[in-house]
């Protein structure tokens, strides 16, 4: 089993060394900005590293706003996104599932996000693995809830699309961790990626704000119990830099008893 950690984007490959993991995952450009990703010198040495690679697609993208100020540039910028992530041979691309504004109806924010893929399909495709990621907060979200998350499935499920399975996020956004990797396989048949965080927020509180696997409101028993039964590769995005992170990996080596990668 691949585990490894949400790093810095400036030399990913040393980061993942620092914390002796096989996977590492990134940014391409400010997660809180618009511009495109600009191409990376280093593409050569990521497509042929034996880290796998993960790119996380800006938080300011949001393809189910009704509002096209923010929905036709979020589709933009996460085609490019995914072309930039294609060039360095990174296995997905991350998104988070999004959200319509309070009083604008779900059910075009779902079909946003067909449109999204049609539009993909249409540029030529995404080349590389779209990973869906269910999200904490709020009361018009696409994947926080299963619910949204089997009509979200309804709407996109016919096109090449998986799944990115993050604890924080669904136990604070009101999901129980025991026994939820059946029911989100029963919707998407997949979980490409479980993001093992744990959560600095109660269950339900809707808060996005991520702790150590050995802090935080969850047992880690239950974060180790999603990933033993998703069996997909796994990314920390915990706090505490190297040290923080290299222990939260450790953690999950002893518990599913994986070892450590050859330096
Ligand atoms: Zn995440």
């Amino acid at each position: 089993m691949r585990i490894g950690a949400h790093v810095d984007s400036t030399d990913p490959l040393a980061e993942a060394t620092a914390r002796s993991a096989d996977t590492v995952q990134f940014f391409l450009s400010d997660p809180q900005g618009w511009k495109a990703p600009k191409p990376r010198e280093d593409a050569e040495r990521l497509r042929a590293a034996e880290v796998d690679l993960y790119v996380h697609a800006p938080y300011v993208i949001n393809v189910a706003t009704l509002n096209n100020r923010i929905r036709i540039p979020s589709r933009k910028l996460l085609l490019g996104h995914a072309t930039a992530a294609a060039a360095i041979g990174a296995k997905g691309l991350i998104v988070h599932g999004g959200h319509v504004n309070a009083g604008d109806d779900l059910a075009v924010g779902f079909d946003n996000w067909r449109k999204t893929f049609a539009y993909a399909a249409d540029s030529g495709g995404f080349g590389v693995p779209v990973l869906i990621e269910n999200t904490a907060g709020g009361d018009n979200a696409c994947a926080r809830r299963l619910d949204a998350l089997a009509r979200l499935w309804d709407a996109i499920g016919d096109h090449e699309v998986g799944f990115c399975l993050d604890t924080c996020h669904a136990y604070a956004g009101g999901e129980e961790l025991l026994g939820l990797v059946d029911r989100v396989k029963a919707i998407t048949g997949r979980i490409d990626l479980v993001h093992a965080n744990n959560s600095k927020g109660a269950f339900n509180s809707g808060q996005d704000r991520h702790d150590n696997l050995g802090g935080g409101t969850i047992d880690p028993e239950l974060v180790v119990a999603v990933i033993r039964a998703a069996g997909a590769p796994v990314v920390v995005e915990t706090p505490g830099g190297v040290t923080g992170q290299a222990a939260d990996i450790d953690f999950l080596r002893q518990q599913l008893g994986t070892e450590i990668p050859a330096a």
